[in-house]
């Protein structure tokens, strides 16, 4: 059994993420911004932020290892990747839009948190993350992102969006929703 999951928002916890955003825009540019609304498409469409602002602040946050070491990680993933492990046979890939030195800072993370996985691929922000699965022909696929997981129907992929807060009102009828990788074990029969 194959398992491939999206990085951040499924074993990255987001809101520690969103945190680290917020100080530093504080930091960089005096600019107060709630961290639970921090995202690139909200910031930018109220003018809280550049572009070229934004992507400073992200290029830190996930390229820089100060930053990168206080990410947390989503409850229970370690040991739920080493009981997937220690069962053998279900191999857990992980895909993420990083590339380059964050994708270096996204390795450094995972090996202290001792998160077991095979292999992990960078597919950068305009990668093509839909022909990369349709390749791998994974059982279960993972993501917080329920756009991405709707472009995959109907590819006989298990698909399952992780639950937070926004991507709560968004409704995904053909993609099954857990909220911790207790849930993902279960529907893996592990
Ligand atoms: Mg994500």
């Amino acid at each position: 059994m194959l398992i491939i999951s999206d990085l951040h928002g499924v074993i990255i916890d987001t809101s520690s993420i969103l945190e680290l955003r917020s100080k530093l825009a504080k930091q960089l540019y005096g600019i107060q911004i709630a961290p639970k609304t921090f995202f690139r498409k909200e910031v930018l469409q109220n003018n809280l932020l550049t572009e070229g602002q934004y992507r400073q602040i992200c290029g830190k946050v996930y390229g820089e290892w100060q930053y990168v070491q206080r990410m947390q990680e989503v409850k229970g993933i370690s040991h739920a990747t080493q009981k997937l492990s220690r069962r053998g046979g279900i191999e857990v890939i992980i895909l993420t839009t990083v590339t380059g030195k964050m994708l270096d800072c996204a390795k450094k993370w995972l090996k202290e948190h001792q998160i077991d996985y095979k292999d992990i691929i960078g597919v950068g922000l305009d990668g093509d993350r839909q022909s990369l699965l349709e390749s791998f022909k994974p059982d279960i696929y993972i993501d917080d992102k329920p756009e991405t997981l709707i472009s995959l129907e109907d590819k006989k992929i298990k698909l399952l969006l992780f639950d937070w807060w926004y991507n709560k009102g968004i409704d995904v009828p053909k993609v099954g929703r857990v909220s911790n990788w207790q849930d993902i074990l279960k529907i893996a029969g592990v």
